[in-house]
């Protein structure tokens, strides 16, 4: 296992989110985090990453505890989450948005990149906010890439999109998978989580109330309506 999360509890202020979330990702492998809004699928993807430090339980990451380690330490051993709103500069080219986002030692490099982004070549002399929200998204997981992750964590990458960007999107997300990426996905589009996904865990209230391969979740006809409200 690439990533272990064991019994990890998380606060906002006073309020509980995060009641004992227990997940595993191997190595090379796609996992979902499905729930209703508000289960603390984001919360849990911000306890990975340190930005909300879990207050008990371990995060398990190459089989070393990082609950507790500051955000950049976290980050700089390859956990990488590329969060909901994107965060791209949008004063900056799509070139720059890359470049300043190279380590030296990452396997990624901007070629790299661009095979996977074709588009986001066509547009590397564009500022940022001359992009798309497709684009932008594209270049937010390509600049993620750059830095170098084992471990990709992408929130609602496909949140708001035109159907026709979406499916561009999941072609790139399999061409990123082939590549042997460990990858955690939060999306609430449930035919793009069981196109990419090994695995789903759903989320309810804080806890992991599921948890099954993709052919039994989608064999499971009972569970989406369950857990999720839809079918
Ligand atoms: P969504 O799809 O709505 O983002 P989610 O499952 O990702 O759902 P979280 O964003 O993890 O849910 O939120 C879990 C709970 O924590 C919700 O009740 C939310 O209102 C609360 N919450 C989220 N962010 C904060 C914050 N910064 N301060 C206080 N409470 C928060």
């Amino acid at each position: 296992m690439i990533l272990k999360l064991e019994d990890i509890h998380g606060y906002y202020g006073k309020s509980h989110i995060l009641q004992g979330i227990s997940l595993q990702v191997a190595q090379g492998e796609v996992v979902t985090l499905l729930g209703r809004n508000g289960a603390g699928k984001t919360t849990t993807l911000k306890s990975i990453v340190g930005v909300v430090a879990p207050t008990q339980g371990k995060v398990l990451f190459q089989g070393d505890n990082v609950a507790g380690l500051p955000p950049h330490k976290i980050a700089a051993r390859g956990v990488c989450l590329v969060p909901e709103h994107r965060g791209i500069f949008k004063l900056l080219t799509v070139e720059e948005n890359l470049t300043m986002a190279a380590r030296k030692e990452s396997a990624w490099g901007l070629e790299d990149v661009y095979k996977i982004f074709p588009r986001l070549k066509e547009r590397r002399k564009n500022g940022g906010g001359q992009l798309s929200g497709g684009e932008q998204q594209m270049l937010a997981i390509a600049r993620a890439l750059m830095t170098h992750p084992k471990v990709l964590m992408l929130d609602e990458p496909v949140e708001g999109l035109a159907p026709v960007i979406v499916d561009e999107i999941v072609a790139q997300i399999k061409l990123i998978k082939a590549t042997g990426m460990s990858i955690i996905l939060v999306e609430q589009n449930l035919e793009v989580c069981t196109q990419l996904a090994d695995r789903h865990y759903i989320v309810e209230q804080g806890r992991i109330a599921y948890s099954g391969s993709n052919q039994e979740f989608l064999a499971d006809d009972g569970v989406k309506d369950r857990y999720l409200g839809v079918n």
